[in-house]
């Protein structure tokens, strides 16, 4: 048997008349950038995380690096993430000429560890970025109430957490703004790169709008320096045809991830340590994440058994080369590192079977016996 990370195939295929009518419907209009298709899904998505506005961008990294620009961070501010995330997080804040500052993170969640963040805080702190990793919402109520004290911006990165929930609130609802990606293996994934920015603050939407058609207002006059950020036309089109059906695969997804961790805790017992949902939360397992002892070895012998896993992160942000110069150093971010070590993927797709699940675990199995 084969069970790859994700097949994106059989979806396609389950709405694939209305997809290429969607696409026909734009071509024969020939209204190719900011049309209906992005009005209406930013009208939706603004819905969906209970905020008012929208803002249709080129992709989720350039989601966040405008979120920052329009919230006015600035050259040699400080700007305050997590290292155990996907790159484009603190590569967004050094895009605006400002200086990434990580934070360790916490061993359950994976996600920023809020009792560690106000020691980071200096008079150059601007904002702060919590990543939604996995698809679970980082700890937004200790996170605001440090960033209401500094009086600093927050921008949630929700690449991979849209639908999800913190004390019954969206993404979107706590931070300034809150950035979504829909590149293709994303929960809601578009058919090439797409992103959007929601918020509750008018001016920074307003200012968003400004930014991701080269800062220009009216057209022609330029205040502020922006550039060509726009969530593509086409890719709204397909994008509008999947967004209706995206609560019930995050709900597929959530009973694989069950169904996963009953298997695994039935068949391996404390050799796998499994995700855990806080009870405040609601998870939308973009990945069914597990720590492991002799990671790489199971992945090697996963590999040979057909099965395909994924390490998110191998390398935590604080050790990339690119941020040699921040000065940090392996052992700076002990529970960020030890992620990186233990942390595997399991395939995870609302479209995955029973049997590709049995199999996984199976073979997991065999494995550590
Ligand atoms: C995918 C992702 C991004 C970047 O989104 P793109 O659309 O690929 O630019 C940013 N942050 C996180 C956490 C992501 O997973």
């Amino acid at each position: 048997m084969k069970v790859p990370m994700l097949d994106l195939s059989e979806q396609y295929m389950s709405m694939r008349e209305e997809v290429l009518a969607s696409l026909d419907e734009v071509m024969k209009s020939s209204r190719f950038i900011l049309g209906d298709h992005v009005k209406k899904l930013e009208a939706d998505v603004a819905e969906y995380s209970n905020v008012p506005y929208a803002v249709g961008v080129a992709n989720g990294s350039d989601a966040i690096h405008i979120s920052l620009q329009a919230g006015g961070v600035k050259p040699g501010d400080e700007v305050i993430t997590t290292p155990f995330t996907f790159f484009a997080t603190a590569g967004a804040i050094a895009r605006c000429g400002a200086v990434p500052v990580f934070v360790d993170i916490e061993p359950v969640t994976f996600n920023i560890d809020p009792t560690k963040i106000e020691a980071a805080i200096t008079e150059k702190t601007k904002a702060i970025i919590p990543v939604h990793l996995y698809g679970q919402m980082a700890e937004m109520d200790s996170i605001m109430e440090i960033a209401d004290k500094h009086n600093l911006l927050v921008v949630e990165d929700a690449a991979q957490a849209i639908g999800a929930t913190f004390k019954g609130k969206k993404t979107g609802e706590y931070g300034h703004t809150a950035t979504y990606s829909f590149f293709p293996t994303k929960n809601l994934g578009a058919y090439g790169d797409a992103g959007m920015i929601v918020t509750r603050d008018a001016d920074i939407a307003e200012q968003m709008r400004v930014i991701r058609v080269h800062g220009s207002k009216p057209k022609y006059y330029h205040h502020v320096l922006g550039y060509n950020s726009r969530l593509d036309e086409m890719q709204a089109a397909i994008l509008n045809v999947k967004f209706p059906h995206l609560n019930d695969w995050s709900e597929k997804r959530r009973a694989h991830a069950q169904r996963y961790t009953e298997l695994l805790k039935e068949r391996l017992g404390t050799a796998v340590v499994t995700p855990i949902e806080e009870s405040d939360r609601h998870h939308v397992f973009h990945q069914y994440t597990i720590r492991v002892a002799k990671r790489d070895e199971l992945q090697q012998f996963l590999k040979e058994q057909g099965v395909a896993t994924m390490v998110y992160y191998p390398k935590p942000l604080h050790v990339q080369p690119v941020f040699a110069e921040l000065g940090y150093k392996q052992g700076d971010f002990p529970v960020s590192d030890q992620a990186a070590e233990e942390a595997i993927s399991l395939p995870m797709f609302p479209e995955l079977t029973a049997e590709q699940q049995d199999y996984v675990v199976e073979c997991i199995e065999k494995f550590y016996q």
